[in-house]
């Protein structure tokens, strides 16, 4: 199969796809034909520069603001996507907040917060692009999870709970959506080099991976694209975490 092509007339909606993992994943579904709806939720001008990156490379892309947290925002956006680009085949559920805090210093307000944009904002974005799936009898969903959902992570307990929630919604809904051609997965990153990894770099790392460095977003985003190409492989999690499972 000629990976150029796999979703050509299809339509990719990645939240968070501004900068980071997720602009990685959006350039590599837009270079495999589909027509992208960027999300963001603050940095236009980023989400502006993702889409200018893909038009320049001789794809489709449309910017959309909304928090993902918020299910009124999701509404508009997946109706502003549907009008503009058409119905949402593939969704990639990566937006996603990491707050570092302490077992002492988490508030009611972080756990909560935290559980909003990284675990909700998955179940509004796939109820809202669910009913379209299910009529086309196609769709492939990626939720980005974290190595946090297994492991201890650097980031905290609200943090690990978030990312455990989403492996959790994405085997509950793959079981759930199978018969109807919509496959569900989840992708567990190790630390990749974006801005949320910041804090995290200096603690050493990457010389304790096997691989002795950090992920690009780039990695991620070939991850996804292998997992939407393969429609036997559904509520599975794939760690692509640079040989961090052989510690
Ligand atoms: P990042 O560089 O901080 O980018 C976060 C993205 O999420 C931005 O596009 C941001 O939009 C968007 N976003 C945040 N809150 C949002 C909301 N409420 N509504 C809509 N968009 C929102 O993070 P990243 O490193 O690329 O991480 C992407 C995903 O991978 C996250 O789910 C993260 O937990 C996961 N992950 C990251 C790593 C890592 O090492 N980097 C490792 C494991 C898992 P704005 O620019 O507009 O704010």
């Amino acid at each position: 199969m000629d990976e150029r092509n796999v979703l050509v007339n299809r339509v990719a909606l990645v939240t968070g796809g501004s900068r980071g993992i997720g602009r990685a994943v959006a350039q590599a579904l837009a270079g495999a034909g589909a027509a992208v709806a960027v999300n963001y939720r603050n940095r236009q001008d980023e989400a502006a520069a993702t889409v200018a990156e893909i038009e320049r490379a001789g794809g489709a892309a449309i910017a959309v603001r909304a928090d993902v947290a918020v299910r009124a925002e999701v509404e508009a956006m997946t109706e502003r996507v549907e009008s503009e680009l058409g119905p949402v085949d593939v969704l990639v559920n990566n937006a996603g907040i990491a707050t570092i805090r302490g077992v002492d210093d988490i508030t009611e307000e972080d756990f909560d917060q935290t559980l909003a944009v990284n675990l909700k904002s998955a179940f509004l974005c796939t109820q809202a692009v669910l009913p379209g799936m299910r009529k086309r009898g196609w769709g492939r969903i990626v939720n980005v999870s974290s190595i946090a959902a297994r492991g201890a992570g650097g980031i905290g307990v609200h943090y690990n709970a978030s990312k455990a929630g989403l492996e959790g919604l994405t085997r509950g809904y793959a079981a759930r959506l199978a018969a109807d051609g919509i496959t569900v997965n989840a992708i567990e990153p190790g630390l990749i080099d974006t801005e949320m990894a910041v804090p995290l770099k200096e603690s050493g790392v990457a010389d304790r991976l096997p691989v002795g460095r950090i992920g690009t977003p780039d990695e991620i985003g070939q991850a996804v694209l292998m997992m939407i190409g393969n429609g036997f492989l559904t509520g599975q999690t794939v760690a692509v975490n640079g040989g961090g499972s052989f510690l």
